[in-house]
């Protein structure tokens, strides 16, 4: 989950850059940035992850082991991690090396290995102290040490926006996903551990428990997650349209007990929706899984983050809950291929919002919430950046990021692309984009990195035409198109507007007293209409276009919350 308050995000982040996040290595707290050369070549193809949680101390004692693949023969290996744990072991290949062989000044732990390594290797590291605290999670991120209403620790992660390097040794980028992962988390008696994939045992202790968990599924870097709480479980069965039955677990609090076998059924519900409309549950080797946060939410594979009190949403359904898991398509499975293409993740999950509103409950629900979407579109920069940016620049509209447009202008992008290509085109090549097949069964298909050029690509061969024009102005361009009429007493002049004139040949309806022409809009288009008869541009609102009204509103909302 990210605000969809562009503002809100930005103060956050200001917040953060003045409180904790300045005592931060810079680097550490961006995410997804340019890799370094001591990184490049490497394959993450296991990671066992060993965490002791100390809730009084507000410390953790980690250890990780990763198991890696050099593509190229190297003499050194960077590992992202906070430089503010003290690292008190460096092992490659189970052998200790010298302390002088490594160090991490800003997070980019730097070791020198004692020989040239091509192929696989294993990088072992020990580390502790306290990690960094997060601000405001899920915006502001890192751990929450939060209590329950009944005075329990309840403890949990989110990284989204700074990365995994805020908790464990990573290669915090999208290429550094561990195929597989191990997560053994020791908690005080009395607290349970939940994680991503399944629970493999508890070893007992005496005053602590070891919860053993294993994905094997390949995981998103910001995906991996520790939750701690006094937490009770409903585990039920998915019976999957594509003949697998997947676990179902919903980790809650005691109290919370009636509220989360409400989102159970809830669950099962989506999950047949994503089905139907994309493709089989991409994890189901692991399990679907929602724990309850002390934060609003978190896309944690498999683990869902879940803090929205359970409340009624007037679309029927819980839109926390949706949104994150949305993302184990959206995000999970389809990950981007960088930062500039967060819409896929963001867009294509915001959509599926007012999609499965329409599957519940027909056209209303659709277009209302499309229309609250459109009150959102903000066009101050192209959904996607000419620069490469950071998750965090992403976020920052007054840094040239398209912030909160992910999240409402490129679900509009979406449906005037669907209303253009038809249903069967349109979800034939997001399952496509989703899978990187066409025809995914759940056993057939491994996660997928993408960036916008990749669905251009699939949308073209599919519809045997080239819609370079469509992303070129929607994707790449801030300003929308706009319809520019010119009237004379008899006639009706429209063309369109582009920033940089650039071809748009979008066809347009346009009603006149109720009878609805659709123009081919490749060049100025004149229509036959009389100074009384009512004109109404784009009827059916299947497409997004400037519209003076809702800028005007904008302008109002903004200067009346100065
Ligand atoms: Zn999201």
């Amino acid at each position: 989950m990210r605000c969809l308050i562009a503002s809100l995000i930005v103060s956050l982040l200001v917040l953060s850059g003045g409180v904790i996040g300045s005592e931060r290595s810079e680097y550490t707290m961006g995410s997804d940035g340019p890799l370094p050369t001591s990184q490049q070549g490497l394959l993450l193809q296991h990671a066992e992850l060993h965490f002791t949680i100390l809730p009084k101390e507000k410390a953790i004692n980690g250890k990780g082991i990763l198991t890696l693949v050099s593509d190229h023969s190297r003499n050194n290996v960077g590992i992202n991690l906070d430089n503010f744990f003290s690292i008190d072991k460096v092992l490659i290949n189970s052998k200790v090396i010298d302390e002088n062989q490594y160090s991490n000044p800003e997070g980019l732990l730097l070791i020198n290995l004692p020989n040239k390594i091509k192929g696989k290797f294993t990088v072992e590291i020990h580390y502790s102290g306290a990690p960094r605290e997060a601000v405001k999670a899920p915006w502001d991120g890192g751990f929450v040490w939060a209590k329950t209403s009944s005075g329990k620790d309840w403890i949990a992660t989110a990284v989204q926006g700074e990365g995994c390097d805020l908790f464990w040794p990573c290669i915090d980028n999208p290429i550094g996903e561990p195929k597989t992962t191990t997560m053994h988390i020791t908690v005080p008696k009395g607290l349970v551990a939940a994680a991503n994939g399944t629970l493999q045992s508890v070893t007992k202790g005496e005053t602590t428990d070891t919860y053993h968990w294993q994905a094997l599924s390949q995981l998103n870097t910001y995906g991996v997650a520790i939750n701690v709480g006094p937490y009770e479980v409903i585990k039920t069965t998915f019976h999957s349209q594509y003949g697998n039955e997947i676990p179902v677990e919903f980790y809650h609090l005691p109290e919370n007990k009636e509220g989360a076998k409400k989102l159970v059924q809830e669950l099962l519900d989506i999950t047949t929706f994503f089905e139907r409309k994309i493709g089989p549950y991409p994890f189901g080797q692991d399990k679907i899984g929602v724990v309850d946060t002390p934060h609003l939410g978190m896309e944690h594979q498999t683990i869902n983050a879940y803090g929205n009190n359970y409340i009624t949403d007037k679309y029927g359904f819980d839109w926390l809950m949706f949104h994150e898991f949305a993302h184990e398509w959206f995000a999970n499975q389809l990950t981007n291929k960088n930062a500039n293409a967060m819409w896929l993740h963001e867009g294509f999950g915001a959509y599926m919002h007012p999609l499965y509103e329409y599957y519940l409950h027909g056209q209303t629900a659709y277009m209302s919430h499309m229309f609250d979407m459109r009150l959102k579109v903000r066009n101050k920069a192209p959904i996607v950046s000419k620069e490469l940016l950071t998750v965090e620049g992403v976020y920052q509209e007054e840094k040239g990021g398209p912030g909160a447009d992910i999240y409402a202008k490129a679900p509009w992008v979406l449906h005037t692309l669907r209303n253009i290509i038809g249903d069967e085109h349109f979800f034939k090549a997001t399952t496509e984009l989703v899978y990187g097949t066409a025809k995914p069964t759940p056993s057939d298909f491994k996660p997928v990195l993408a960036d916008t050029e990749d669905f251009l690509r699939i949308v073209n061969r599919l519809t045997g035409q080239d819609f370079r024009w469509f992303f070129d102005v929607y994707f790449y361009q801030s300003a929308l198109p706009e319809v520019i009429q010119s009237k004379t007493d008899t006639r009706l002049t429209l063309q369109w507007k582009t920033p940089n004139n650039l071809p748009f040949p979008l066809p347009l309806d346009v009603s006149v007293n109720g009878k609805v022409l659709t123009l081919d809009m490749t060049k100025p288009q004149t229509i036959k209409v009389l100074p009384n008869d009512l004109v109404i541009i784009d009827p059916m609102s299947k497409v997004l276009i400037e519209k003076p009204h809702v800028a005007n509103y904008q302008r109002f909302i903004e200067e009346s919350t100065k």
